[in-house]
């Protein structure tokens, strides 16, 4: 397993670490995928070796960020929620008048098969479906055949120690972009507005940014969704506030029914995470994560809290004993 940096060569990376003034670990965050390929990619029906999977360059996937994906964890031989994420890739597809030619169970079998033939037991999926090549143009409709490729790998979004001591983190300036101009719900591959707020939280030495929509109100951070508890109660933003319809949110909401801990979806500003006595993320790539400081002001005691160690515990369990056998 060798080390490949997400972009730029060496000397790129050492510059802009040293104009940031950050440790070269921090702007080069390493990414494990394997350099060599004994990696099997499902690509458009077949199971290929990692040099053998490619894409044309007249693909509208690669042109113009047109298609979805989803990010999809297994553990301890079984996929999580994997019915869930299909479902939410065939809307995602819908959203956009992305026509697929294979059912859903189908498409969890294709996923299945590419784990098992991975011999990997825990770890990531992405699943990706473009609008498949075309013309140069825009027009959606010049592309009759989508693309569909699925890589089983394995994924750290950030630090194992910031599991327990919790993510300080800042707002950013980019903004969501509004329902009207690209849904929420859609996971599509247009995600140069969330890698914009990953710049400047990196810029800003820290792991993760909030995002605000147009309004002002929080939508979400750069791949997760977010939550506070305050006075006992679970608060998340509403999805058309520009929050993804996150498959570990709904788990989360699940948890806190299971749990008998009061759920507000509502529109929430800087000021209530300002004042609330926890604050977490949550993703298939982030899992749960406590966040301890927004914007350099301390969040409840600065440390993660019972309630979102609760939450934590109970999202463990179910993701070690629920899920898809892919064997
Ligand atoms: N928001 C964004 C922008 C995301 O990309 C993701 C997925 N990484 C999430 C939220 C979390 O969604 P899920 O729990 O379904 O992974």
């Amino acid at each position: 397993m060798a080390i490949r940096h997400h972009c730029g060569s060496d000397q790129d990376l050492k510059s802009i670490a040293c104009f940031l003034n950050l440790p070269l670990a921090r702007v080069a965050q390493p990414l494990n995928i394997r350099e060599e390929s004994h990696m099997k990619i499902w690509l458009d029906g077949k199971l290929v070796d990692e040099s053998e999977a490619k894409v044309s360059v007249f693909d509208h996937g690669l042109l113009y960020g047109d298609g979805v994906f989803e990010g999809i964890r297994f553990y301890n031989g079984r996929i999580f929620r994997l019915e869930e994420h299909i479902r939410r890739l065939f809307d995602s597809a819908r959203a956009i008048i992305l026509n697929l030619p294979w059912t859903q169970e189908e498409v969890c079998k294709f996923t299945c098969d590419t784990v098992a033939a991975n011999g990997l037991t825990d770890g990531y999926i992405r699943l990706v479906i473009t609008r498949g090549p075309g013309e140069l143009g825009l027009n959606p409709y010049l592309c009759p055949v989508p693309t569909m490729f699925i890589i089983a790998s394995t994924i750290q979004l950030y630090p194992a120690e910031t599991y327990d001591k919790g993510l300080a983190i800042i707002t950013c300036a980019t903004r969501r972009p509004a329902p009207g101009a690209l849904m929420p719900q859609v996971k599509s591959l247009n995600y140069l507005n969330n890698i914009m707020a990953k710049v400047e939280a990196i810029q800003a030495n820290a792991l993760e940014a909030v995002m605000l929509n147009e309004q002002g109100y929080v939508a979400e951070c750069t791949g997760d969704n977010l939550f506070i508890i305050k006075n006992g109660t679970l608060l998340t933003p509403l999805i058309c506030d520009g929050a993804l319809d996150g498959i570990t949110r709904s788990v989360i909401i699940e948890i806190a029914h299971k749990l008998g801990v009061p759920l507000k979806e509502c529109s929430l500003t800087r000021y209530d995470i300002f004042i609330a006595d926890e604050c977490f993320l949550t993703g298939t790539a982030a899992e749960v994560i406590p966040v301890v400081a927004l914007d350099r002001r301390i969040i409840g005691s600065g440390k993660p809290g019972p309630f979102t160690d609760r939450f934590l515990a109970e999202f463990k369990n179910l993701v070690m004993n629920t899920g898809t056998p892919f064997g």
